[in-house]
């Protein structure tokens, strides 16, 4: 039987201590850290994702914002808003929600948001920057399968860890951070042959593929700890995972449920990071300040 790893007590922690913080900047320097969250369109999965952030932020005491814009809205009009969220010193991060419109090119538009202010870390600054080992920003689900990892008590350094996908925003940057721990990574995707084995020799096995009952019991090896990323709906319509659960559990060591798993984290590390943009703005216009003294 495995150790269930519960996604939203991982979170209320890095929540807790998110609000801690952001009170402690409210008292000593009267600032409150500002999220603004752009959607466009009317995507029903992306406005649930919105409203969760904007939850998550009256929960840690933030400022937030949600710029709501129509469907047919120019990538032009989108640039526009940016740049204005880009120079307003009251908003410390800015997160456009995924998918766009496909009139709107969301390359360009992450290229347009602020380094400082890319609290997804979705733009090639902050990706690099990751790649490199130099983060500012962690992109927020990896970071949050990290936590989650780390929430279990077991040592990456050494260890085989194989991840299922090679996305920009998942597979690969969380392949990279647990690279950083010292442990042997493996990145499979659709091409990778013989799935099943190479998943089964894996210490730590993140799953990130968007297919339910994709990993099964074959595919695991005795004690290993399993994260699934995967957001998905079964025949019945019920959210599940990647996993299949009953009959992975019995033979993992820890699991990750779904939903109570990654999807929390993923909103907690996007406040850590917002967190984490204020207090950079603020200690860069303590640095400059002090110059022109
Ligand atoms: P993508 O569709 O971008 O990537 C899926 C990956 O799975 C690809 O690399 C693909 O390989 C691989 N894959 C597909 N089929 C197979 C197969 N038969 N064998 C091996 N690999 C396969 O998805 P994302 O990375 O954006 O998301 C993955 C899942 O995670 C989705 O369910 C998404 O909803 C969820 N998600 C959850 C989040 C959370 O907060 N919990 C946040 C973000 C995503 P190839 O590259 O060769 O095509």
């Amino acid at each position: 039987m495995a150790t269930i790893i519960d996604g939203k007590q991982v979170a209320a922690e890095v929540k807790a201590r998110v609000a801690k913080e952001a009170q402690r900047l409210g008292d000593e320097l009267g600032i409150t850290p500002g999220l603004a969250v752009i959607i466009v369109g009317n995507d029903p999965a992306s406005k649930i994702y919105v409203s969760n952030k904007k939850k998550a932020c009256d929960e840690v005491g933030f400022y937030s914002e949600v710029i709501r814009k129509p469907e047919k809205t120019t990538q032009r009009e989108l640039l526009e808003i940016i740049d204005t969220l880009n120079k307003r010193i009251d908003i410390d991060g800015i997160l456009v929600q995924l998918p766009l419109p496909k009139h709107i090119s969301e390359k360009a538009v992450i290229s347009a948001i602020s380094p400082k202010k890319d609290v997804d870390a979705f733009s090639p600054f902050n990706v690099g920057k990751v790649m490199i080992g130099e983060s500012v920003f962690l992109p927020c689900t990896p970071a949050g399968v990290m936590e989650l990892i780390k929430s279990t008590g077991v040592e990456l350094s050494g260890k085989n860890c194989v991840v299922i996908g090679r996305s920009n925003i998942v597979g690969k940057p969380t392949a990279l951070l647990l690279l950083q721990q010292n442990a042997t990574v493996t990145i499979c995707h659709s091409k990778t042959q013989n799935l099943a084995e190479v998943c089964s020799k894996a210490d730590v096995l993140v799953s990130a593929v968007g297919k339910p009952n994709f990993v099964t019991a074959d595919m695991v090896k005795e004690g290993a700890v399993v994260i699934d990323v995967g957001i998905n709906h079964n025949e019945d319509g019920k959210l599940c995972g990647d996993v299949k659960f009953d009959e992975v559990e019995p033979k993992a060591g820890f699991i990750t449920p779904v939903p109570g798993g990654v999807g929390p984290m993923t909103i907690a590390m996007l406040m850590e990071n917002t967190l984490k943009a204020t207090i950079l703005k603020e200690k860069s216009s303590a640095k400059k300040a002090a110059k022109k003294q």
